[in-house]
Protein backbone atom coordinates (compact mmCIF):
# COMPACT_ATOMS: atom_id res chain seq x y z
CA UNK A 1 0.00 0.00 0.00
CA UNK A 2 1.23 3.56 -0.66
CA UNK A 3 0.04 6.55 1.27
CA UNK A 4 0.76 9.92 -0.38
CA UNK A 5 1.12 12.59 2.20
CA UNK A 6 -0.64 16.11 1.57
CA UNK A 7 2.44 18.38 0.44
CA UNK A 8 1.28 20.85 3.93
CA UNK A 9 0.93 18.46 5.92
CA UNK A 10 2.33 19.18 9.52
CA UNK A 11 5.11 17.17 10.91
CA UNK A 12 3.41 16.47 13.60
CA UNK A 13 0.29 14.57 11.90
CA UNK A 14 2.92 12.78 9.78
CA UNK A 15 4.26 11.62 12.55
CA UNK A 16 0.81 10.67 14.24
CA UNK A 17 -0.20 8.86 11.33
CA UNK A 18 3.61 6.87 11.29
CA UNK A 19 2.83 6.02 14.62
CA UNK A 20 -0.81 4.51 14.06
CA UNK A 21 0.29 2.72 10.97
CA UNK A 22 3.53 1.14 12.56
CA UNK A 23 0.31 -0.34 14.86
CA UNK A 24 -0.88 -2.46 12.07
CA UNK A 25 1.88 -5.16 11.63
CA UNK A 26 3.62 -3.47 8.76
CA UNK A 27 6.39 -2.10 7.95
CA UNK A 28 6.45 1.29 6.86
CA UNK A 29 8.78 2.90 4.34
CA UNK A 30 9.18 6.86 3.87
CA UNK A 31 10.23 8.51 0.66
CA UNK A 32 10.53 12.14 1.33
CA UNK A 33 11.11 13.94 -1.82
CA UNK A 34 11.08 17.78 -1.74
CA UNK A 35 7.30 18.41 -2.67
CA UNK A 36 5.81 15.24 -1.70
CA UNK A 37 6.00 12.28 1.58
CA UNK A 38 5.21 9.02 -0.02
CA UNK A 39 4.59 5.90 2.57
CA UNK A 40 5.43 2.53 1.51
CA UNK A 41 3.72 0.03 3.55
CA UNK A 42 5.29 -3.78 3.25
CA UNK A 43 4.38 -6.92 5.01
CA UNK A 44 0.52 -7.47 5.50
CA UNK A 45 -1.63 -4.95 4.68
CA UNK A 46 -4.85 -6.81 4.44
CA UNK A 47 -5.43 -5.50 7.76
CA UNK A 48 -4.96 -2.06 7.03
CA UNK A 49 -8.37 -0.12 6.13
CA UNK A 50 -7.63 2.44 3.01
CA UNK A 51 -10.49 3.82 3.81
CA UNK A 52 -9.68 4.89 7.14
CA UNK A 53 -5.72 5.91 5.71
CA UNK A 54 -7.84 8.38 3.85
CA UNK A 55 -10.14 9.42 6.21
CA UNK A 56 -6.74 10.99 7.78
CA UNK A 57 -6.78 14.60 6.87
CA UNK A 58 -2.97 14.17 6.71
CA UNK A 59 -3.30 12.14 3.89
CA UNK A 60 -3.91 12.94 -0.48
CA UNK A 61 -3.97 9.53 -1.83
CA UNK A 62 -3.94 6.04 -1.18
CA UNK A 63 -2.87 3.36 -3.55
CA UNK A 64 -3.70 -0.33 -3.35
CA UNK A 65 -0.70 -2.50 -4.44
CA UNK A 66 -1.98 -5.82 -3.44
CA UNK A 67 -4.99 -7.58 -3.33
CA UNK A 68 -7.30 -6.86 -0.20
CA UNK A 69 -7.70 -10.82 -0.11
CA UNK A 70 -5.27 -12.85 1.62
CA UNK A 71 -5.99 -16.48 2.01
CA UNK A 72 -8.27 -16.64 -1.31
CA UNK A 73 -4.84 -15.05 -3.21
CA UNK A 74 -2.58 -17.26 -5.22
CA UNK A 75 0.14 -15.76 -3.04
CA UNK A 76 -1.20 -17.67 -0.16
CA UNK A 77 -1.57 -20.77 -1.70
CA UNK A 78 -0.19 -20.94 -5.31
CA UNK A 79 -1.04 -24.90 -5.45
CA UNK A 80 -4.65 -24.68 -6.79
CA UNK A 81 -7.65 -25.90 -4.18
CA UNK A 82 -9.05 -29.17 -4.58
CA UNK A 83 -12.30 -29.83 -2.99
CA UNK A 84 -12.92 -33.34 -2.23
CA UNK A 85 -16.44 -34.50 -1.90
CA UNK A 86 -17.92 -37.98 -1.50
CA UNK A 87 -14.83 -39.24 -3.92
CA UNK A 88 -15.59 -36.82 -6.82
CA UNK A 89 -12.95 -33.96 -6.70
CA UNK A 90 -13.75 -30.60 -8.11
CA UNK A 91 -10.77 -28.25 -9.23
CA UNK A 92 -8.60 -31.31 -10.28
CA UNK A 93 -8.17 -32.08 -13.97
CA UNK A 94 -11.67 -33.72 -14.05
CA UNK A 95 -14.41 -31.25 -14.97
CA UNK A 96 -17.44 -31.77 -11.93
CA UNK A 97 -20.59 -31.48 -13.59
CA UNK A 98 -23.64 -30.26 -11.13
CA UNK A 99 -26.89 -31.02 -12.67
CA UNK A 100 -30.67 -30.93 -12.06
CA UNK A 101 -33.70 -28.56 -11.19
CA UNK A 102 -33.77 -25.86 -10.01
CA UNK A 103 -35.85 -27.13 -7.38
CA UNK A 104 -37.12 -30.14 -6.30
CA UNK A 105 -40.92 -30.51 -7.13
CA UNK A 106 -41.91 -34.25 -6.17
CA UNK A 107 -40.20 -37.57 -5.18
CA UNK A 108 -40.68 -38.62 -8.51
CA UNK A 109 -39.41 -35.48 -9.93
CA UNK A 110 -35.98 -35.62 -8.68
CA UNK A 111 -35.68 -38.88 -8.62
CA UNK A 112 -36.00 -39.31 -12.67
CA UNK A 113 -34.01 -36.72 -13.43
CA UNK A 114 -31.33 -37.79 -10.70
CA UNK A 115 -31.01 -40.72 -12.98
CA UNK A 116 -31.18 -39.69 -15.92
CA UNK A 117 -28.06 -37.02 -15.32
CA UNK A 118 -26.62 -39.91 -13.26
CA UNK A 119 -26.46 -41.98 -16.34
CA UNK A 120 -25.55 -39.27 -18.77
CA UNK A 121 -22.25 -39.03 -16.45
CA UNK A 122 -22.90 -36.07 -13.88
CA UNK A 123 -21.02 -35.94 -10.78
CA UNK A 124 -23.08 -34.18 -8.70
CA UNK A 125 -26.87 -33.83 -8.49
CA UNK A 126 -28.41 -29.87 -7.89
CA UNK A 127 -32.37 -28.90 -6.39
CA UNK A 128 -33.55 -26.27 -5.01
CA UNK A 129 -35.36 -26.71 -1.56
CA UNK A 130 -35.49 -23.27 0.07
CA UNK A 131 -36.05 -20.57 -3.30
CA UNK A 132 -34.78 -17.25 -3.10
CA UNK A 133 -37.83 -15.85 -5.28
CA UNK A 134 -38.15 -12.51 -6.61
CA UNK A 135 -41.82 -12.29 -5.74
CA UNK A 136 -43.20 -13.32 -2.42
CA UNK A 137 -45.95 -15.32 -4.39
CA UNK A 138 -44.05 -17.49 -6.55
CA UNK A 139 -43.28 -21.07 -5.22
CA UNK A 140 -40.98 -20.98 -2.39
CA UNK A 141 -39.73 -24.33 -2.75
CA UNK A 142 -40.64 -27.53 -0.11
CA UNK A 143 -38.04 -26.48 2.11
CA UNK A 144 -37.00 -29.10 4.72
CA UNK A 145 -39.02 -31.89 2.83
CA UNK A 146 -37.45 -30.66 -0.52
CA UNK A 147 -33.65 -31.52 1.30
CA UNK A 148 -35.20 -35.23 2.33
CA UNK A 149 -36.29 -35.76 -1.27
CA UNK A 150 -33.23 -34.35 -2.41
CA UNK A 151 -30.91 -36.65 -0.27
CA UNK A 152 -33.24 -39.41 -1.20
CA UNK A 153 -32.35 -38.84 -4.78
CA UNK A 154 -28.84 -38.47 -4.23
CA UNK A 155 -28.57 -42.08 -2.66
CA UNK A 156 -30.78 -43.50 -5.38
CA UNK A 157 -28.60 -42.08 -8.16
CA UNK A 158 -25.44 -42.31 -6.31
CA UNK A 159 -24.84 -38.79 -6.51
CA UNK A 160 -23.51 -36.06 -3.71
CA UNK A 161 -25.97 -33.14 -3.42
CA UNK A 162 -25.63 -29.27 -3.85
CA UNK A 163 -28.76 -27.04 -2.58
CA UNK A 164 -28.80 -23.48 -1.71
CA UNK A 165 -29.10 -22.22 2.02
CA UNK A 166 -30.75 -18.75 2.48
CA UNK A 167 -31.03 -18.37 6.39
CA UNK A 168 -28.24 -18.82 9.21
CA UNK A 169 -30.92 -20.54 11.48
CA UNK A 170 -30.89 -23.33 9.01
CA UNK A 171 -27.12 -24.47 8.99
CA UNK A 172 -27.24 -27.45 10.86
CA UNK A 173 -29.85 -28.69 8.89
CA UNK A 174 -27.69 -28.26 5.48
CA UNK A 175 -25.18 -30.07 7.17
CA UNK A 176 -27.10 -33.02 7.90
CA UNK A 177 -28.71 -33.42 3.91
CA UNK A 178 -25.90 -32.05 1.53
CA UNK A 179 -23.04 -32.68 0.37
CA UNK A 180 -22.35 -29.29 -0.42
CA UNK A 181 -24.06 -25.78 0.65
CA UNK A 182 -25.26 -23.39 -2.02
CA UNK A 183 -24.70 -19.74 -1.30
CA UNK A 184 -26.57 -18.03 -3.56
CA UNK A 185 -26.07 -14.67 -6.13
CA UNK A 186 -28.65 -12.96 -3.78
CA UNK A 187 -26.40 -14.21 -0.51
CA UNK A 188 -23.21 -13.46 -1.33
CA UNK A 189 -22.56 -10.86 0.72
CA UNK A 190 -25.02 -11.91 3.32
CA UNK A 191 -21.99 -12.37 6.07
CA UNK A 192 -23.09 -13.32 9.13
CA UNK A 193 -24.10 -16.13 6.89
CA UNK A 194 -20.62 -16.56 5.64
CA UNK A 195 -19.23 -16.11 9.30
CA UNK A 196 -21.43 -19.17 9.69
CA UNK A 197 -20.54 -21.11 7.08
CA UNK A 198 -17.00 -20.22 7.70
CA UNK A 199 -17.24 -22.45 10.62
CA UNK A 200 -18.00 -25.84 9.14
CA UNK A 201 -15.46 -28.27 7.29
CA UNK A 202 -18.61 -28.81 4.47
CA UNK A 203 -17.75 -27.53 1.25
CA UNK A 204 -19.50 -24.36 -0.05
CA UNK A 205 -20.38 -23.75 -3.36
CA UNK A 206 -20.20 -19.76 -3.44
CA UNK A 207 -22.05 -17.92 -6.14
CA UNK A 208 -21.25 -14.58 -7.67
CA UNK A 209 -23.34 -11.73 -6.91
CA UNK A 210 -25.47 -10.30 -9.77
CA UNK A 211 -23.46 -6.70 -9.39
CA UNK A 212 -20.45 -8.08 -7.34
CA UNK A 213 -16.66 -7.14 -8.53
CA UNK A 214 -14.88 -10.47 -8.69
CA UNK A 215 -13.17 -8.30 -6.06
CA UNK A 216 -16.38 -8.27 -4.08
CA UNK A 217 -16.68 -11.71 -5.16
CA UNK A 218 -13.51 -12.88 -3.77
CA UNK A 219 -13.78 -11.06 -0.41
CA UNK A 220 -16.82 -12.98 0.16
CA UNK A 221 -14.71 -15.75 -0.28
CA UNK A 222 -12.31 -14.48 2.21
CA UNK A 223 -14.99 -15.06 5.30
CA UNK A 224 -14.97 -18.72 4.40
CA UNK A 225 -11.28 -18.91 4.40
CA UNK A 226 -10.80 -16.41 7.26
CA UNK A 227 -13.06 -18.13 9.42
CA UNK A 228 -11.83 -21.65 8.97
CA UNK A 229 -13.59 -23.36 5.77
CA UNK A 230 -10.84 -24.23 3.13
CA UNK A 231 -13.52 -25.83 1.24
CA UNK A 232 -14.68 -23.35 -1.37
CA UNK A 233 -15.71 -23.20 -4.49
CA UNK A 234 -16.87 -20.34 -6.83
CA UNK A 235 -19.22 -19.96 -9.32
CA UNK A 236 -19.71 -17.38 -11.73
CA UNK A 237 -23.63 -16.91 -12.88
CA UNK A 238 -23.74 -13.73 -15.16
CA UNK A 239 -24.11 -10.66 -13.50
CA UNK A 240 -26.29 -7.67 -14.36
CA UNK A 241 -25.68 -5.28 -17.27
CA UNK A 242 -27.80 -3.25 -19.56
CA UNK A 243 -28.49 -6.14 -21.34
CA UNK A 244 -31.96 -7.13 -21.21
CA UNK A 245 -32.12 -10.07 -24.14
CA UNK A 246 -30.23 -12.39 -21.58
CA UNK A 247 -31.20 -12.68 -17.75
CA UNK A 248 -27.81 -11.91 -17.25
CA UNK A 249 -24.35 -11.55 -19.26
CA UNK A 250 -22.42 -14.59 -18.18
CA UNK A 251 -18.93 -13.29 -17.67
CA UNK A 252 -16.53 -16.34 -18.73
CA UNK A 253 -13.65 -13.35 -18.62
CA UNK A 254 -13.83 -13.57 -14.56
CA UNK A 255 -13.11 -17.22 -15.07
CA UNK A 256 -9.74 -16.12 -16.25
CA UNK A 257 -9.19 -13.17 -14.07
CA UNK A 258 -10.20 -15.26 -10.83
CA UNK A 259 -7.90 -18.86 -11.52
CA UNK A 260 -5.08 -16.09 -11.83
CA UNK A 261 -5.58 -13.90 -8.85
CA UNK A 262 -7.25 -17.21 -6.59
CA UNK A 263 -6.04 -20.97 -5.93
CA UNK A 264 -9.81 -21.85 -5.49
CA UNK A 265 -11.95 -23.44 -8.43
CA UNK A 266 -14.82 -21.89 -10.30
CA UNK A 267 -17.49 -23.34 -11.87
CA UNK A 268 -19.83 -21.89 -14.36
CA UNK A 269 -23.62 -21.66 -14.22
CA UNK A 270 -24.93 -21.02 -17.44
CA UNK A 271 -28.52 -21.83 -17.08
CA UNK A 272 -29.09 -18.54 -14.55
CA UNK A 273 -26.64 -16.47 -16.71
CA UNK A 274 -28.51 -16.75 -20.03
CA UNK A 275 -31.95 -17.60 -18.66
CA UNK A 276 -32.66 -19.31 -22.11
CA UNK A 277 -32.55 -23.02 -22.53
CA UNK A 278 -31.21 -23.06 -26.25
CA UNK A 279 -27.81 -21.08 -24.75
CA UNK A 280 -26.91 -23.37 -22.10
CA UNK A 281 -24.84 -25.80 -23.86
CA UNK A 282 -23.14 -23.23 -25.86
CA UNK A 283 -22.09 -21.49 -23.31
CA UNK A 284 -21.38 -24.63 -20.93
CA UNK A 285 -18.73 -25.46 -23.80
CA UNK A 286 -17.14 -22.10 -23.77
CA UNK A 287 -16.71 -22.39 -20.07
CA UNK A 288 -15.74 -25.55 -20.76
CA UNK A 289 -12.94 -24.23 -23.23
CA UNK A 290 -12.16 -21.07 -21.27
CA UNK A 291 -10.51 -23.35 -17.92
CA UNK A 292 -13.59 -23.47 -15.69
CA UNK A 293 -12.97 -26.07 -13.28
CA UNK A 294 -16.67 -27.10 -13.39
CA UNK A 295 -20.25 -26.61 -14.98
CA UNK A 296 -24.04 -25.85 -13.04
CA UNK A 297 -26.65 -26.80 -15.64
CA UNK A 298 -30.44 -27.18 -14.93
CA UNK A 299 -31.85 -29.98 -16.08
CA UNK A 300 -35.52 -30.61 -16.09
CA UNK A 301 -37.57 -33.49 -18.03
CA UNK A 302 -40.63 -31.52 -18.06
CA UNK A 303 -39.65 -27.51 -18.11
CA UNK A 304 -42.52 -26.71 -19.40
CA UNK A 305 -44.60 -27.75 -16.04
CA UNK A 306 -41.33 -26.53 -13.68
CA UNK A 307 -42.25 -24.89 -10.99
CA UNK A 308 -39.25 -22.48 -10.94
CA UNK A 309 -36.60 -21.72 -14.36
CA UNK A 310 -38.18 -24.16 -16.88
CA UNK A 311 -37.73 -21.50 -19.32
CA UNK A 312 -33.74 -22.25 -18.64
CA UNK A 313 -34.01 -25.89 -18.00
CA UNK A 314 -32.90 -28.32 -20.47
CA UNK A 315 -33.96 -31.69 -21.15
CA UNK A 316 -32.24 -35.22 -20.25
CA UNK A 317 -31.43 -36.03 -23.62
CA UNK A 318 -30.08 -32.67 -24.43
CA UNK A 319 -27.85 -32.71 -21.26
CA UNK A 320 -26.41 -36.10 -22.73
CA UNK A 321 -25.67 -34.70 -25.69
CA UNK A 322 -24.19 -31.77 -24.42
CA UNK A 323 -21.95 -34.21 -22.05
CA UNK A 324 -21.23 -35.62 -25.59
CA UNK A 325 -20.25 -32.40 -26.95
CA UNK A 326 -17.98 -31.28 -23.84
CA UNK A 327 -15.66 -34.73 -23.90
CA UNK A 328 -13.34 -33.39 -26.84
CA UNK A 329 -13.26 -29.81 -25.74
CA UNK A 330 -12.22 -30.66 -22.60
CA UNK A 331 -9.62 -33.20 -24.14
CA UNK A 332 -8.49 -29.59 -25.96
CA UNK A 333 -8.02 -28.47 -22.69
CA UNK A 334 -6.04 -30.74 -21.05
CA UNK A 335 -8.77 -31.66 -18.88
CA UNK A 336 -11.42 -35.04 -18.42
CA UNK A 337 -15.04 -34.80 -18.25
C1 LIG B 1 -30.00 -21.37 -8.21
O1 LIG B 1 -28.91 -21.91 -8.49
O2 LIG B 1 -31.04 -22.02 -8.05
C2 LIG B 1 -30.08 -19.90 -8.09
C3 LIG B 1 -31.12 -19.30 -7.50
O3 LIG B 1 -29.05 -19.27 -8.65
P1 LIG B 1 -28.49 -17.76 -8.47
O4 LIG B 1 -28.22 -17.59 -7.00
O5 LIG B 1 -27.25 -17.79 -9.30
O6 LIG B 1 -29.53 -16.83 -8.99
MN1 LIG C 1 -32.93 -21.75 -11.08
Amino acid sequence: MIVILKPESSAAAVAELTEALAKEGVTLNPVCGAELTVLCLVGDTSRVDPNRVAANRAVERVLAVTEPFRMAGRSFQPAPTVVEVSGRSIGASKIAVIAGPCCVETEEQIVRVALAVKAAGASFLRGGAFKPRVSPYAFQGLQREGLRLLALAGRTADLPVVSEIMSPRDIELFADSVEIIQVGARNMQNYDLLKELSRLTKPVLLKRGSAATIEEWLLAAEYLLAGGNRQVILCERGVRTFETYTRNTLDLSAVLAVKKMSHLPVVVDPSHAAGKWWMTAPLAKAAAAVGADGLMIEVHDDPARALCDGQQSIQPDGFRALMDELRPIAQAVGREL
